[in-house]
């Protein structure tokens, strides 16, 4: 079943209405389009715990720092719905700009403490622009659970952090990060790579590996960070805005996987910027 196409707020009220009315639940998957086997997960996790599922394509351009990268962000929305036949999503919302920011819009969700490291000290402005285009798709959609994935860690605690400070009632999942073969995390941007930067690119992913194998068998933080950098580098990479090892909850700095951990990184390879963490523990 091909799943509706929704492109107001109006029409997507009427349908999630009609679906309350007979006491079904919903599910949504939010995601930026260019949809890949990452996406689809969470829509199967979705479909498995829910009556209902929703996937809202919005390129949200509040969270993106710079421009170029806002204009370059991959657009395929006659293959995205196609991708969703399968999964036989319900739903497929996408708002233009005038539905989500109509003029007047003057209103900012700000999430303070997890937001400030990481890639919120690097994106200026991107968690304000995804907590406030969150905190919509969730009261718009009225679901009783949203699916988000491991994959962007720092979101996911966000995410998490907004609905319960803003009592929304809605429950906030985190799926597994899915991976190409050689371990590349899956993610639309990686469309943007040349064939010779995607051959590279998994080496972000097996430095990490390396450095976390080396942490779990008591090596030295510093010694280890060292040699994963200088191995991303070589394989590439031009930039490496961080590499560290924080809590899981908290995403505080440590040095020792001695509690739940994640290793985080962000790397420019061929103008493209890639992030990718992993669990240590
Ligand atoms: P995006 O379209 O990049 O904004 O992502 C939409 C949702 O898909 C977010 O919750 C992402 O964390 C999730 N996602 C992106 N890539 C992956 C992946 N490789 N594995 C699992 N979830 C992913």
């Amino acid at each position: 079943m091909t799943p509706t196409i929704i492109r107001t707020l109006k029409e997507l009220r009427e349908v999630v209405a009609g679906w309350k009315a007979k006491g079904e639940t919903v599910g949504v998957v939010p995601t930026m389009g260019a949809l890949h086997q990452g996406h689809l997960s969470l829509v199967r996790a979705a479909k498995d715990e829910c009556d209902r599922a929703i996937v809202t394509i919005f390129i949200n351009p509040k969270q993106f720092n710079n421009p170029e990268d806002y204009e370059n962000y991959p657009r395929t929305e006659e293959e995205d719905a196609r991708k969703l036949v399968s999964l036989k999503a319900d739903v497929v919302y996408v708002p233009d700009g005038e539905q989500m920011y109509p003029s007047g819009f003057a209103t900012t969700v700000s999430v303070k403490g997890i937001t400030q490291s990481l890639c919120g000290a690097h994106r200026s402005g991107h968690f304000d622009g995804v907590a406030t285009i969150v905190t919509k798709l969730f009261t718009q959609t009225q679901a009783k659970k949203a699916y988000f994935g491991e994959k962007d860690y720092q979101q996911l605690q966000v995410v998490t952090r907004l609905a319960l400070d803003l009592d929304l009632p809605i429950e906030v999942i985190g799926c597994p990060t899915i991976r190409e073969e050689d371990g590349l995390a899956m993610s639309s941007r990686n469309l943007l790579l040349s064939d010779r930067a995607r051959t590279w690119a998994p080496e972000l992913h097996r430095a990490m590996e390396e450095m976390a194998e080396g942490l779990l068998s008591g090596g030295d933080h510093a010694s280890l960070k060292a040699a994963a950098i200088k191995r991303i580098e070589r394989a590439g990479f031009s930039e490496i805005e961080y590499l560290d090892l924080r809590t899981a909850d908290k995403l505080e700095l440590v040095e020792k996987p001695d509690k739940p951990t994640r290793l985080l990184a962000a790397a420019w390879l061929g103008g493209v910027r890639l992030i990718d963490n992993i669990a240590v523990q």
